[in-house]
């Protein structure tokens, strides 16, 4: 009998192409996505070299951090006037690399271009057991789909465009299990905050997560996603989830999903795709979702978050020196007083968006809570769907009329607030509640302060327009 496997070795071993002791491992990558900000370089390589891409049919490409998200109503109809010219640059020359190499972009005339990590999805490009790239961190997000996904640099990205191949040496495998039931409430993106808060944002270096349990199974594959992508805050090479009917239904039907004969045969194979009873985890970690709170963030970095009724951690108690340093530093520049919850802080901004919450459930969710309440006089809100596909999903369903008549921003796809593009930034202390993935300093504008939450927490701070805790306005 053969020895048991998790889900991570069976797609390792099924992509390597060649194995020397003491080299990386050489990997086949199934399919390689590209954004206008890290791909440049890679392009001009490959011409200075002489190269072409080799596989056309497995590069995408998309416009998602440069692009506007106001003023351009209909996709199809973007206007590019109102951006500044390295943005308008950097997009003008995605469309002539991705011409002259010949690879596909999802550019501003069509009609389904978003953020890189919810087109992949959305397309049905992203699929189970496959070796996935992109030159952003956040690619970790199409493992939910039980596929090895990570970010690469700028020269891995040209070697896979060259040789649809990349370096690599093998992580070690680190098992995060669910146990206990998620309560009304309390969300995907708070399982993962909880997982970044215990372990630490560094706790996953050299490691790929998989996420496993009955809290796990129990969500949609918006759900997953949220988890998956924010794996890299836990400092993890990559995140993964086993396939099941839930993945192969969310697929099945997709643009670039197989057809016929050839979905079975793909079926047949995903439904192998799990870890073996008995396989051996190098790190292995435990969360009990029963005891599971809303989760906020406080600090400036996603591991410095809280349940939403805890008390900011007092780095008076803290003995190590670093830690005591480093969390003074965090709360000196978020100017928050330690001892006491967040809950009642007041908020300036709520951003709802973002590659790990601007999927057309994240949106429902958001909307159900708000309809029929507004935002509070006090705080701008935005919700920024993650692709033109959601955006026009959202719109079918009414949810864009929700969010304006509550008095929200409606806007089109891209990242938007998440990396303060285009004028969609935080002034020099202001406070935003963000369902986005990063709350470093000035990340979403310079001096601008982040707490991390889910759409729930967000909605309901909004709404009352101080940090508040999401159950407290479910009936
Ligand atoms: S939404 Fe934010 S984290 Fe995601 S790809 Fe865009 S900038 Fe990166």
């Amino acid at each position: 009998m053969s020895k048991p496997t998790t889900l991570f070795e069976k797609i390792w071993n099924a992509h390597v192409v060649a194995n020397e002791p003491g080299a990386p491992t050489v990997l086949y990558i199934d399919l390689q996505l590209v954004h206008e900000v890290t791909s440049p370089q890679a392009f001009t390589g490959l011409r200075e070299k002489g190269l072409k891409v080799r596989r056309p049919d497995r590069t995408f490409a998309t416009m998602d951090h440069s692009i506007p998200t106001v003023d351009i109503a209909k996709a199809g109809s973007i206007s590019l006037d109102m951006i500044d010219d390295m943005a308008r640059k950097q997009l003008n020359q995605l469309v002539i690399n991705c011409n002259e190499f010949g690879v596909k972009v999802y550019d501003t005339t069509t009609t389904e271009r978003g953020i890189v990590h919810v087109l992949g999805p959305d397309l049905g490009l992203t699929q189970p057991g496959t070796t996935i790239v992109c030159g952003d961190s956040h690619t970790s997000t199409h493992g939910a789909f039980g596929a090895l996904a990570f970010g690469i640099g700028t020269s891995e990205i040209e070697m896979v465009m060259a040789t649809q191949t990349l370096l690599q040496y093998k992580p070690k495998t680190f098992k995060v299990d669910y146990v206990g039931a998620l309560k009304e409430g309390v969300t995907a993106k708070d399982m993962i905050l909880k997982l970044i808060a215990v372990n630490g944002f560094q706790g996953g270096t050299g490691h790929v997560f998989e996420y496993m349990g009955e809290a796990v199974r129990s969500l949609g594959m918006e759900g997953r996603m949220t988890m998956c992508n924010m794996s890299i805050e836990g400092g993890a090479r990559a995140g993964m989830i086993a396939p099941d009917e839930k993945t192969f239904a969310y697929v099945k039907g997709r643009e670039y999903a197989p057809k016929g004969a050839a979905w079975d045969e793909a079926v047949a194979y995903w439904r192998t795709l799990k870890t073996d009873e008995g396989a051996q985890f190098d790190k292995e970690i435990t969360i009990d979702v029963n005891a599971l709170e809303p989760m906020i963030t406080y600090g400036t970095n996603p591991g410095m978050g809280i349940h939403i009724t805890e008390a900011v951690p007092d780095p008076s108690v803290i003995r190590n020196v670093n830690e005591r340093s480093s969390l003074e530093k965090a709360l000196n520049y978020m100017d928050i007083e330690p001892g006491k919850p967040l809950i009642g802080k007041a908020v300036d901004v709520v951003f709802v968006g973002s590659c790990t919450n601007s999927r057309i459930t994240d949106l429902r969710e958001a909307a159900a809570m708000i309809d029929g309440r507004k935002v509070a006089d006090n705080v701008r809100m935005m919700v920024v769907p993650g692709s033109e596909d959601v955006r026009k999903q959202a719109e079918s369903e009414g949810l864009d009329a929700i969010f304006q008549s509550a008095g929200a921003e409606w806007r089109s796809a891209g990242c938007s607030m998440c990396i303060a593009m285009n004028g969609d930034q935080l002034s020099p202390g202001q406070y935003a509640v963000s369902t986005s993935n990063r709350n470093f300093e000035g990340r979403q504008g310079k001096g601008g302060r982040t707490f991390l939450a889910s759409p729930l927490t967000a909605v309901a701070s909004a709404v009352n327009g101080v940090v508040t805790d999401p159950r407290t306005m479910i009936n």
